[in-house]
């Protein structure tokens, strides 16, 4: 009866739109840090044009900056957008992260291409 009451929609997540969710997860750089379950609904929220309602600040960015509205349900929605890059410690060059980047809680990704030092994940203003 509760089931009824709340007219629950169940739905599962095409191949594309999950190709699509995260294409934009990772022109944001928080592919890195999304769970599969994150992915799944950012998927769902992109194929249906939806309003994404989560307190995840992480699935916010995403989706805002794939064009989405989103809302939240306890928090303030975050009022930055910003964007995942790379950032040299040794010269501090920057380069935006490939969407294959690997999903790890480890924060380097790799050597500079300019001087060989670490390069770590920075956020920066979108
Ligand atoms: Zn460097």
């Amino acid at each position: 009866m509760l089931v009824d009451a709340t007219e629950l929609d169940w739905r599962t997540v095409s191949t594309s739109a999950l190709a699509d969710a995260k294409a934009c997860a990772g022109a944001s750089g928080d592919l890195p840090r999304l769970s599969d379950v994150d992915l799944d609904v950012l998927a769902l929220a992109l194929e249906e044009g939806a309003v994404l309602i989560t307190d995840d600040y992480r699935l916010q960015n995403t989706y805002k900056n794939a064009g989405g509205a989103v809302e939240s349900v306890a928090n303030k929605p975050s009022k930055q957008v910003w964007i995942w890059e790379g950032r040299c410690t040794g010269c501090g060059a920057t380069a935006p992260l490939s969407g294959n980047v690997r999903r790890s809680k480890n924060q380097t990704v790799g050597d500079c291409h300019l001087c060989g030092s670490p390069v770590k994940v920075k956020r920066r203003k979108a």
